[in-house]
């Protein structure tokens, strides 16, 4: 499958991975939108937001708690962050497999579009 993330879990595209478990890793953005930009993905290839069966639910559970456990673990869990899924294409959604952003270190705009 020509996606970049399967890529990623397969490690036939490098990425720096900072977090791994059986259904989850987690790695920098390559193009970081803020000083601390990571992207929490789920091992198996789900396209976007309506894909998710009901079955994903602790799936998505995990990914905010990790994100949390890194935002900690980042030094920004006091000062604030921001999780962010987009999906679809006026969603922003760029790359077509599940990802969770996790913004943080600097002020970021109350804008959300
Ligand atoms: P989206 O716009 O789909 O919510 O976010 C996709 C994100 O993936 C973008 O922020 C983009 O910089 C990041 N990205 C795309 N290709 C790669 C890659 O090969 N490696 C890494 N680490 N990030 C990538
Ligand atoms: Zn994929």
């Amino acid at each position: 499958m020509d996606c970049v993330f399967c890529k990623i879990v397969a490690k036939e595209i490098p990425a720096n991975i900072i977090y791994q478990d059986n259904n989850v890793i987690a790695f920098p953005d390559i193009n970081p939108l803020a000083p601390t930009h990571l992207l929490i993905i789920p091992r198996k290839h789900i396209p976007s937001l309506p894909h998710l069966a009901e079955a994903d639910s602790s799936l998505i559970r995990d990914m905010v708690h990790i994100a949390n456990q890194l935002a900690k673990r980042q030094g920004i869990s006091a000062s604030g962050y921001r999780l962010v899924i987009n999906s679809g294409k006026q969603g922003g959604q760029g790359v077509s497999h599940l990802h969770m952003h996790l913004l943080g270190g600097r002020q970021l705009s109350s804008a959300l579009g």
